[in-house]
């Protein structure tokens, strides 16, 4: 039987398990599927917004595939430092596929943008996401007005949550303290700032316009700021996603506001250039540079430029792969070295190693866009069977796991933790309802433990 250990159960770790038990060459295959949480299903848990409802549905695919009887899941299982390296776990199965996406955010690199009230948009989605790394009370939102840097779908999403009245999120997932806090929010306005043009802004048109159907939120587009390059001064010669999202701007550029209590200021050609403090070391406002089409695609400084007040700024400019230890790592591209999914140590293939999804190929695509990525990384580890099968392993990974000191969260564990949460979320009224913290989820997995050792998987 060739033995594979999938690390990570999002949408890439879920698919590459289930290409490896659709193929028909290896007939006779068993996949383990690792988290470090105790939960599976990553960033469609943990990074896709409460109010998306129908993409948080695809849980209901994946799970299928992770009910698979060729197929385990094993959570609280952190891979990377000791006692579960690469190499320990490499002795464990006959493969080992790393999907364990992109961990962190990328940097700004412009003084102050560590200022008390300033994170990173991926902090947030954590808090409201339930994220068990993030404290439940992280985020009061006190402040009036609140910067989130960038114009991408996460930037889109985490304006949109700011902007959306709490009770329409009483119908999520999203956990207690961060209702409780949505609820009392202050702010009023959203300033969501690129800096580029419209026509080069990452987010794609559905997200946009969900932004004008917000109940309690005027959407205000300048005009002035939604120049195009000359190369596109013909709206009808731009990709198509981008002349539709430049014709949603020009309608709210062209409506006058309603006098809603909150607003959200979509910004453009806006690059930040630093973050400033009040009196108590607190970020008050984010300075930016005008900048302008360059006539190529891109944009120059133009001079002049602005700042902008604001008690919480959110940066939202991409997420990062991190090294995972015993890897290797391309500090370049932020991605483990590999040729079609196949882990590159000194540019040669490493016997049994794979990756797929973003640490794979780079924090970038949709959902779906990590189905045909495992299934290359699927094909190329089943061309490679009949090598892998002839490695010894040192032990039954169960066996192996509880070796090294590890209390996995079976299957079994996490259903009873959907269970937990469902219940605690009638006796609320509400619908299910996310446990934020690693105790609460361990005790209802069954487990009276400590958090695994601090891990990327
Ligand atoms: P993203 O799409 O790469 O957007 C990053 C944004 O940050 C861009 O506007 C980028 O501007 C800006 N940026 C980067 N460096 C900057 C800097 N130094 N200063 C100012 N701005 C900077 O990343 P994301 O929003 O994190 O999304 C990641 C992936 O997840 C994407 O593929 C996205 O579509 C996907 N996602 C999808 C959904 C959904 O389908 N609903 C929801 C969330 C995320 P430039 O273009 O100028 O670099």
């Amino acid at each position: 039987m060739l033995r594979v250990a999938v690390v990570g159960s999002g949408p890439s770790g879920v698919y590459t398990a289930d290409a490896l038990t659709r193929q028909e060459s290896v007939p006779d295959v068993a996949v383990d599927v690792l988290d470090r949480l105790p939960c599976p299903y990553g960033l469609v848990r943990y990074g896709v917004a409460p109010d998306h409802e129908k993409i948080k549905s695809l849980q209901g695919s994946l799970r299928k595939v992770l009910e698979d009887p060729r197929v385990r899941f094993l959570g609280n299982v952190g891979v990377g430092p000791a006692p579960l390296t690469p190499e320990r776990l490499l002795g464990l199965y006959h493969a080992v596929v790393y999907c364990v996406g992109a961990a962190t955010d990328r940097r700004l690199g412009v003084p102050g943008e560590e200022l008390p009230g300033s994170y990173s948009a991926t902090r947030f989605v954590s808090w409201y996401s339930a994220h068990p790394d993030e404290p439940p009370d992280g985020f009061a939102l006190r402040a009036r007005s609140a910067v989130v840097i960038g114009v991408g779908n996460v930037a889109v999403d985490v304006a949109r949550v700011l902007a959306r009245r709490a009770d329409e999120l009483r119908r999520t997932d999203v956990p207690e303290p961060a209702l409780r806090a949505l609820a009392d929010s202050r702010v009023t306005d959203i300033h969501m700032v690129g800096r580029r043009g419209p026509s080069q802004a990452k987010f794609t048109t559905k997200e946009l316009r969900e932004l004008g159907a917000l109940a309690d939120t005027d959407v205000i587009v300048r005009e002035d700021e939604l120049a195009l390059d000359p190369a596109y001064a013909d709206p009808s010669g731009l990709p198509t996603a981008a002349r539709r999202n430049v014709e949603v701007l020009r309608s709210w550029a062209a409506q006058p506001p309603r006098g809603r209590p909150r607003r959200l200021h979509v910004r453009f050609f806006l690059r930040p250039t630093a973050f400033l403090a009040d009196e108590a070391g607190r970020v008050r406002a984010v300075r930016f540079t005008r900048t302008g089409p360059d006539g190529r695609g891109g944009v120059s400084d133009t001079g002049g430029g602005e700042e902008i007040a604001a008690g919480l700024v959110l940066r939202s400019v991409g997420y990062q792969g991190v090294p995972l230890p015993g890897l290797p790592f391309d500090p370049e591209g932020a991605v483990v070295p590999n040729d079609a999914g196949r882990v590159l140590r000194d540019g040669t293939p490493s016997p049994g190693e794979y990756v797929a999804g973003w640490i794979k190929r780079g924090p970038t695509g949709v959902i779906g866009t990590n189905r045909p990525c495992a299934k290359e990384t699927a094909t190329a580890l089943i061309a490679d069977a009949p090598g892998l099968l002839t490695r010894e392993l040192s032990a039954d990974p169960l066996a192996g796991l509880r070796a090294a000191g590890i209390r996995t969260v079976a299957w079994q564990g996490w259903l009873a933790i959907e269970a937990a949460e469902a219940q605690w979320g009638r006796s609320l009224d509400r619908g299910t309802v996310k446990i934020p913290d690693w105790e609460g989820l361990l005790t209802a997995a069954g487990h009276a433990s400590a958090p695994p050792a601090e891990g990327p998987a």
